[in-house]
């Protein structure tokens, strides 16, 4: 086997129990050369993470309120996952350096890695492997933005000599010396670069899930998990709000063909889900999985000879454009076409849009549609098979739900259906029963 570059969430990080079930993991596959850790997460549901208390302490600071106390919990935290390991890697002093930091007016960047630096230290500990400073590998230009090839390099010729490391996710360092952080749960990201840097066979995910399930588990009862996905269906269910992963992690370890593997560190016998490059077209199972959102309004404008007028979507854009929205979607028949906004977006200007769409495109008729869901069925075996879409409009039709709007992806990876909002949930339970069988 290859090297294995393993990143353990904030929850699979967030005590001693959860480290040590962490330490059963690395040690039970010697595979696993390079470990990427968060800052400890929640405990239980109502428990803070590090990561937020930090930066808490900065906005006390920022509006002149004590920090104290909150910087206090930290320590308590810190201190005792330390003792509880039964590891010294001086943490209190750790601590105190931080604290002297941040009196000296430390940056908001440096007091928020904190919460992955220490951990890495404690966990490193914990397992005898070295500790790597991310911010001696990971590297952003002065104006912060991340450096992939810089990065790559600085990766390589650091852990090059090194056969076995913890390293903390979620920051770096600029050219100027500073720390940086990535955007929230960023340590993901931290992950999948230190993956692709060391030619990693795998990237594994570990978190609090065992991979992505075929649908949300609000809606429908005990789904069945995704075993494999391909980065292209993926990224299609997380825009429509499956999220598990960060973004930005999937661009490294695409473009180094490395597969993420997604992984319960409270369950790990659970095979997790497996994303890679190329889809695993299975026969039996034609789709991947089924996401959505409420809370589109979607504008149909009705004109005839609409498809033979030049320059019609570049206005219907330009009119979006000018008041800055994006457009989801823009599913267009021969006279048709509908515009797909989020509602959140309009911000209290659809008359004013409307308006300037009646005075521009002069339409025949346009109509507004508010309160829709989108919902995305997605599967790379769909094209393939006859059949997928008249099983998913059928399965719709008998539990009584109106399909407002169709939009198909030309890639044939996923259908879009728009449905009323209060039809959501009904609408997605039909397809899942339907297409899952
Ligand atoms: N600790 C950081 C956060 O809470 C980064 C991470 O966990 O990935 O966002």
């Amino acid at each position: 086997m290859g090297i294995k570059v393993a990143k353990f969430g904030g929850s699979s990080v967030a005590d001693a129990l959860q480290i040590r079930k962490l330490k059963n993991i690395v040690d039970g596959d010697q595979d696993i050369k390079y470990v990427v850790v968060s800052a400890p997460g929640k405990r239980f549901k109502d428990d803070s993470k590090v990561t937020d208390l930090l930066y808490l302490c900065k906005t006390h600071i920022e509006h002149k309120i004590p920090y104290e106390q909150i910087f206090q919990v930290i320590f308590d935290r810190y201190t005792s996952m330390e003792a509880d390991l039964g590891v010294d890697v001086g943490i209190a002093e750790e601590l105190e350096t931080i604290r002297a930091e941040i009196e000296k007016g430390a940056s908001v960047d440096y007091i928020a890695s904190r919460g992955e630096y220490l951990n890495a230290k404690l966990i490193a500990a914990v397992l005898g492997f070295a500790f790597i400073d991310a911010k001696n590998i990971v590297r952003f230009s002065d104006k912060g933005k991340f450096l992939d090839d810089v990065t790559n390099d600085s990766i390589n010729r650091v852990l090059k000599d090194v056969d076995k490391a913890v390293i903390p996710g979620f920051y770096g360092e600029k050219l100027d010396g500073s720390i940086k952080t990535f955007s929230r749960g960023g340590s993901d990201i931290t992950g999948a670069i230190i993956a692709r840097a060391v030619g990693a066979e795998v990237y594994e995910n570990w978190t609090d899930v065992s991979g992505f399930l075929m649908a949300d588990p609000r809606i429908v009862d005990d789904p069945k998990p995704i075993e494999s996905i391909s980065y292209m269906e993926l990224r299609e269910l997380s825009y429509m709000g499956a999220s598990v992963l960060h973004e930005d992690a999937i661009y490294p370890a695409k473009i180094a063909d490395i597969p993420i593997n997604i992984r319960n560190t409270n369950r790990p016998e659970d095979p997790g889900t497996m994303i890679t490059a190329q889809p695993k077209v299975d026969p039996e199972q034609v789709i991947s999985g089924i996401a959505g959102k409420k809370g589109f309004t979607v504008i149909g404008v009705y004109k005839s000879h609409l498809a033979s007028e030049k320059g019609f979507i570049r206005k219907l854009a330009g009119i979006m454009e000018d008041n800055d929205i994006t457009i989801e979607h823009l599913p267009t028949g021969i006279d048709t076409m509908s515009v797909v906004i989020d509602k959140k977006m309009l911000n209290g200007k659809l008359d004013e849009i409307v308006e300037q769409m009646q005075n521009q495109l002069k339409p025949d008729t346009l109509d507004v549609v508010e309160d829709m869901a989108l919902i995305a069925t997605v599967g790379a075996g769909m094209a393939a098979r006859k059949g997928t879409s008249a099983s998913l409009f059928t399965a719709l039709a008998d539990a009584g739900v109106n399909v407002r709007m169709i939009d198909q992806g030309s890639s044939e990876m996923n259908i879009i259906v728009g449905v009323e909002d209060k039809d959501f949930e009904t609408a997605i339970k039909a397809i899942y029963e339907k297409m899952t069988k």
